[in-house]
């Protein structure tokens, strides 16, 4: 490509909206231009970069058996009345009107248009397993669209979905696409961790978001330094303390604590670090209040409280009226010693680990000091309830946990038989009997991919692509060429030899002085820069400079080319 042929729009201003780094560089690259809130043009520079992208992932998803289909934008009401989505999905779903007044969605996601397709597409379990994917457009009307492409309201997904006769050959499905978005990613160049998920209001049996590891990301992300192991926050296991539980040496005594309520204010009133102190809150149980008990340095998980057999999924925290009715003090004061026999305390299992501790003592402005489990306190059952902090051990017994943050660029999901279930997709099974598919659904950001790559690949002069991605490969920058016919013969001939070698290059033609020439082909962060001139020409060479490198070097032409050999 020619640059002068083409249509590079960079720009030195950064639009006053944009946050994080990628989404000012794409906007400075001239990658993308905004229409309206979260809804975007993708401009000649982008759209080279999004195909990169797609085709990696059409490739991967041909590879590992899927088969492309692409289905409408458009979808009707009554469908998704026949999974309860329409009322359902939220806000997310942007709902319109035709001529007639029929009602319709733009499409957020395709699990209704797929099984109504299934449903009627296939009748015998010898049609079984099959897995058809589409690289579409998305309209989802986010509460608080942001960051460009990162979290626009249109956007590019791959979606793919599997069915099957039998849990267990969804399983193996399940493995077939994590192994392909694993390929995918790697292929793209971007650093990224298979992250178990919590299967949520979906029930499914296994969910694994990919993430991009990248500071800017909305998500934390609990990973191991010693493994591949990664859990969102939410879902990573706190592992027990090896050590056991010290001797209970230390006598209970009540002590005045006015008005120190939060641990912070009692552990350094009274001299006692965190670690050694009991964190109480107190949540309403099915059947009344439940004790939830973390060590003073650690935070109760909901999602993991949740799960605990005496607590309902959405368990609240019971409030100040409800606890000065059970225990006659405030919030702040209560500890697990001497709790009443009706409140049954769940003791996290790191907070079980501790000795002679500071804990409240259920009346107003005191605190426990020397208290010990079973001795002083009921313990009703020991559990996981904590989230895990940098520093813990990982799960898998492999390092230490870090907690970073990560963007989530693709999803898993093993799906069961919600959707068949609801639209009644079925097929006969070996001995002619109806059965309900069981389906799995595979999800990729394709254009939020492009903007998790610039999170992880950029510098001050802007954006530095991993070669897969890079609109080109290869900027061949002309220094003069208006004046100088020899600097356009060398460069063209330079282009021709590479491009014949199936290397993707641009020529910068465009005349531009030396330094807004290079500044342009760093944002657009080409990888190879090879520069002509009349100088370099004269000594029998060409300056070239990789894209990271600090420093050019000068370089035959054989040289050159050997680079992409
Ligand atoms: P998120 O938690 O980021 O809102 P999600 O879990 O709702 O995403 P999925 O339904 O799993 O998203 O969609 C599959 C993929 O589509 C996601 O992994 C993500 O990469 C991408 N995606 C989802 N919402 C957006 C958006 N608003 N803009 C760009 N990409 C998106
Ligand atoms: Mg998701």
């Amino acid at each position: 490509m020619r640059l002068s042929q083409f249509h590079l729009a960079t720009v030195k201003e950064i639009p006053a909206d944009a946050e994080i780094v990628s989404h000012k560089l794409m906007l400075r690259a001239g990658m993308i231009r905004k229409l309206a809130a979260g809804i975007y043009t993708w401009a000649p520079l982008g759209l080279r970069v999004l195909r990169k992208v797609e085709a990696v992932v059409r490739e991967e998803m041909n590879r590992a058996g899927a088969i492309e289909v692409l289905m409408p934008s458009i979808q009707p009401r009554e469908l998704w009345e026949e999974t309860g989505r329409w009322e359902k999905f939220g806000g997310q779903l942007l709902k319109i009107k035709d001529r007639k007044e029929s009602e319709f969605c733009f499409g957020p996601t395709h699990e209704e248009v797929i099984t109504d397709f299934a449903r009627a597409e296939l009748n015998s379990y010898k049609q079984l397993p099959i897995n058809f994917y589409q690289i579409q457009t998305k309209f989802r009307d986010e509460i608080r669209p942001r960051f460009g492409v990162m979290r626009a309201r249109e956007f590019l997904m791959k979606d793919a979905y599997s069915f099957h006769l039998g849990e267990e050959c969804l399983g193996k499905e399940y493995w077939n696409m994590y192994n392909a978005y694993s390929r995918i990613f790697t292929r793209l160049g971007l650093g990224f961790r298979a992250v178990e998920a919590d299967t949520g209001a979906i029930g499914g049996n296994a969910s694994h978001e990919f993430h991009v590891l990248a500071e800017s990301g909305e998500d934390a992300i609990a990973f191991s330094t010693g493994s591949e192991y990664a859990a969102n926050v939410e879902m990573a296991e706190a592992v027990a303390p090896s050590a056991e539980r010290p001797a209970a040496t230390a006598t209970l005594e009540r002590v005045d604590t006015p008005t120190q309520r939060t641990i912070d204010e009692v552990s350094a009133f009274l001299g006692v670090d965190a670690t050694h102190c009991i964190k109480t809150i107190l949540v309403r149980g099915t059947d009344g209040l439940v004790a939830l008990c973390v060590r003073g340095d650690h935070e109760v998980n909901e999602i993991k409280a949740g799960k605990l057999p005496e607590l309902p999924g959405d368990s609240q925290l019971a409030d100040e009226a409800e606890i000065v009715r059970v225990l006659g003090c405030r919030p702040g004061f209560i500890g697990p010693a001497g709790l009443p026999d009706s409140i049954p305390v769940i003791v996290d299992r790191s907070a079980a680990a501790v000795a002679n501790f500071v804990c409240g003592g259920n009346q107003d402005g005191t605190h426990f000091r020397g208290a010990n489990w079973e001795r002083d306190a009921r313990i009703t059952r020991v559990a996981d309830i904590r989230k895990v902090v940098d520093g813990d051990a990982s799960p898998d017994g492999k390092g230490q946990i870090r907690i970073g943050r990560g963007i989530e660029v693709g999803h898993v999901f093993q799906l069961g038989t919600k959707y068949a279930e609801a639209l009644q997709a079925t097929v006969l099974d070996n001995d002619g009997k109806k059965k309900v598919m069981h389906m799995g659904c595979y999800g990729i950001g394709v254009s939020r991919i492009v903007a998790a790559a610039i999170e992880q690949n950029f510098d001050a002069s802007g954006i530095c692509w991993p070669e897969p991605m890079a609109p080109w490969r290869v900027a061949i920058c002309l220094i003069n060429p208006k004046n100088d016919a020899a600097v356009i013969d060398a460069a063209t001939s330079l282009y021709d030899e590479l491009t014949a070698r199936g290397i993707e290059v641009v020529m910068d033609d465009r005349g531009l002085r030396p330094g807004p020439m290079f500044a342009d082909m760093e944002l657009i962060g080409i990888p190879h820069r090879v520069v002509v001139s009349e100088r370099g020409l004269a000594a029998g060479t060409f300056e070239y400079r990789a894209r990271r490198d600090a420093d050019s070097r000068q370089l035959s032409r054989e040289e050159v080319l050997a680079l992409f050999a």
